[in-house]
């Protein structure tokens, strides 16, 4: 029998300057595949027009090459890609899943709110069913420039994750049917994800646990499409010295502004290895002694002590990178 071979992919959005969180996952992403014998593909999350800073995508190869991360195949740009997403989406339609949804956000609030939907404060109300279109008509795709959802059905979603273990999610009621194609005429993340997952060969993911809950609506798109899910490896998060979650908007703590003041990426892999507990203290480390410490036992241990005590960038590791 012949396998597929294993890929993984670097996907990052270009809506601001690359953190060291950012560089915590690619490096164990990059470590895992290269010991795994996977191919690693690169590509830019482009779609955000608003957000994405002209030229960033160049940066973003420049910090990765800074920090020793190669890549196989040409670089895929999610905005050259507009024609493929159109193409899902019709196929989704053709099989009477998605439909036109004009509503506002505080109409969706509203009527959640009516029928007394439970959500957390801080988080969007989730959509409910009873907003779906009852006009055949509006369960279509014309590319229009108007928010279409994705039909999904009420129930419990595994998603089986080789690092974080088992989850269940319930993404109809969590969420509701979620936005794949926006008011502004292009492909929403879950959509666009999921379909250049499948174009790439992606059999395994790998990302900041911030995505689990995405796995599962993800694990729905693949199936809608006709494929399964790929394997999923979502790593713990690395957090600001207060606890907060580091932002692109921090553009001091950079890694773009970190290699303009010199830093050594040496030190970088080094604070990484500490993280992640490969190493008890952090030491330089060239790419080849870094990779060489990454396995898949070691991030599950990571996993089930970050749950308790997070990786932090205190002012020690600040220090640190900067050579004292
Ligand atoms: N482009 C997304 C981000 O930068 C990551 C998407 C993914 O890994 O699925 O947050």
């Amino acid at each position: 029998m012949q396998r597929t071979p294993r890929c993984s992919r670097i996907a990052p959005s270009p809506t601001g300057p690359l953190h060291l969180g950012n560089a915590c996952t690619f490096l164990v992403n990059w470590a895992l595949a290269r010991n795994l014998g996977w191919r690693l593909v690169l590509r830019i999350e482009d779609l955000d027009r608003d957000r994405a800073q002209a030229a960033g995508d160049t940066a973003t190869e420049d910090v990765l090459a800074w920090l020793g991360i190669d890549h196989d195949g040409p670089v895929v740009r999610q905005s050259e890609r507009l024609d493929a997403f159109a193409k899902a989406m019709e196929r989704l339609a053709g099989l009477g899943l998605v439909y036109e949804s004009p509503h506002s956000r505080s109409e969706v609030r509203e009527a959640s709110l009516a029928l007394g939907a439970p959500h957390a404060a801080d988080a969007p109300a989730p959509f409910p069913a009873s907003l779906r279109p009852t006009d055949p008509g509006a369960w279509c795709f014309r590319r229009r420039d108007v928010n279409h959802r994705l039909r999904i059905e009420p129930g419990a979603v595994g998603v089986e994750d080789e690092v974080a273990g088992a989850h269940t999610f319930d993404p109809a009621r969590d969420s509701g049917d979620p936005i794949v194609w926006t008011k502004a005429g292009f492909p929403a993340y879950q959509l666009a994800v999921t379909v250049d997952d499948i174009a790439q060969g992606v059999t395994d993911v790998v990302r900041g646990d911030d995505l689990l809950p995405s796995a599962a609506i993800q694990s729905i798109v693949h199936r809608a499409l006709g494929h399964e899910p790929p394997r999923w490896w979502h790593l713990p998060l690395a957090l600001e010295a207060d606890g907060r979650r580091m932002a692109k908007r921090d553009g001091a703590r950079s890694l773009a502004s970190l290699r303009a003041a010199g830093v050594d990426p040496a030190r970088v892999r080094g604070l990484v290895a500490g993280w992640i507990g490969a190493v008890e203290r952090p030491e330089p480390l060239d790419p080849d002694a870094f990779r060489a410490l990454v396995e898949p036992n070691i991030l599950r241990r990571w996993h089930a002590r970050a749950t308790v005590s997070p990786p932090r960038l205190d002012e020690r590791s600040v220090a640190w990178l900067h050579g004292s």
